[in-house]
């Protein structure tokens, strides 16, 4: 958080609800719907929100992935996510089914040599 005088940005992230998909890192279907945005604060009172930006947070793998904003009703009322709902990844992890963490460029898992 950083003050222009009496004036304060601060960026807020709360939780909307658990939805299903289909992690493409760690392939766990259940991830955390959540709405991040920035609040232009006077005297640590919220004037208003700008920037909001919706990210779906993977419970197991934390991998992040921005969602469409024109997709939030639809997930708010289905409870799921679709492929095509999301924008970009922001952060992917890789996790072997053997729970060994993959890095980025690796076809084959060094612990137990399964093909990702
Ligand atoms: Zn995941
Ligand atoms: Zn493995």
């Amino acid at each position: 958080m950083f003050f222009i005088g009496i004036f304060g940005i601060n960026s807020r992230s709360k939780k909307i609800k658990e939805v299903s998909f289909r992690c493409t890192g760690c392939l766990n279907k259940k991830g955390e719907l959540t709405e991040n945005s920035n609040v232009f604060e006077f005297f640590f009172i919220p004037v208003f929100k700008f920037s909001k930006k919706y990210i779906l947070i993977c419970t197991k793998c934390k991998s992040m992935y921005k969602i469409h904003d024109s997709s939030i009703e639809k997930i708010l009322e289905t409870e799921k996510v679709d492929y095509e709902d999301m924008e970009e990844v922001i952060y992917e992890n890789r996790i072997c089914e053997c729970g060994e963490k993959i890095v980025d460029g690796y076809e084959y898992c060094p612990k137990c040599g399964k093909k990702l």
